[in-house]
């Protein structure tokens, strides 16, 4: 166990799996008290007993990040159980392929809503607390936030907005000692990404595909994400603000 987050209450949306989870198990391995902030019981579950297997402190507070009521019970829920909150990590969202001619107006609403709004909505619930303890925030955007993407217009929108998000609130919190940053991924192992190749025609190919992107040859383990969210909510990065890390395997190099 390391100690860069010794103390420290961090709240993980969608860290029941995926990213989330490796940022979770990433930060209660530097000493954090991690809220796992999601709606998938089971998942969020296993995740919480791996942490505390591993003599982490971590606890489930079911929250739908697409409700602002159950996002200000979230903040709520982690003040009565550890009485502070340090680092807010913006990670819940999804991505489907979606051409834009059949792309309705409400599937481009649900899109927004969770990748993009829900931030605003968690940061607003959790700011004042975040000022109290000058803490930091981190938003997963994703390489699609930086490049295009086939058929992927919503989440390419949703994924550059949060990087404007970040870039405004970052300019509005420094004066109140609030970091605000961001992480740009290429593709990751996850189940989102595991359930995505299953419905390709050929499997085995897209992952090869989506494994030969980054030049480093694989994609990435949940928790190589996961370490630089602590980078970005530790002291470790205490002269960083309104920027983003892009955590790709060299994909951007072409
Ligand atoms: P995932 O589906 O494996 O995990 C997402 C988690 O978010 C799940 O636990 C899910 O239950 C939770 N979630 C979804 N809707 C929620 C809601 N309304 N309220 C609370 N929690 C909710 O996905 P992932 O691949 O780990 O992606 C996580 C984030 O990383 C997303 O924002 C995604 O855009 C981004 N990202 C992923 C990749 C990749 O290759 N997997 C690359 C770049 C960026």
């Amino acid at each position: 166990m390391g100690d860069r987050l010794k103390d420290r209450v961090a709240i993980v949306t969608g860290g029941a799996r995926g990213i989330g989870e490796g940022c979770a198990k990433a930060m209660a391995a530097e000493g954090a008290r991690v809220v796992v902030a999601d709606v998938k019981d089971a998942d969020a579950a296993r995740t919480v007993r791996e942490i505390e297997a591993r003599g982490g402190s971590a606890v489930y507070v079911r929250t739908d990040v697409l409700d602002a009521a159950s996002i200000r019970a979230c903040v709520h829920a982690t003040l009565e159980r550890f009485g502070a909150l340090h680092a807010l990590v913006n990670n819940a969202g999804t991505h489907f392929p979606h051409a834009i001619d059949e792309l309705s107006s409400e599937k481009w609403d649900f899109m927004l809503d969770l990748n993009l709004k829900s931030m605003f909505l968690f940061c607003q619930a959790a700011l004042p607390e975040l000022r109290k303890a000058k803490g930091a925030i981190v938003n997963m955007s994703s390489v699609r936030g930086l490049i295009g993407q086939t058929d992927a217009v919503a989440y390419c929108a949703s994924k550059a907005g949060i990087l404007g998000f970040t870039r405004g609130l970052a300019r509005d919190e420094a004066k109140n000692g609030v970091r605000v940053n961001a992480i740009c991924p290429s593709n990751v192992r996850t189940p989102l990404m595991e359930e995505w190749l299953a419905k390709q025609k050929d499997p085995a190919a897209m992952r090869k595909l989506c494994e030969d992107a980054q030049p480093i040859g694989r994609m990435a383990e949940i928790e190589e994400i996961g370490r630089v969210a602590v980078f970005l909510a530790c002291a470790d990065s205490s002269f960083m603000t309104g920027t983003h890390l892009v955590v790709d395997g060299g994909a951007l190099l072409d």
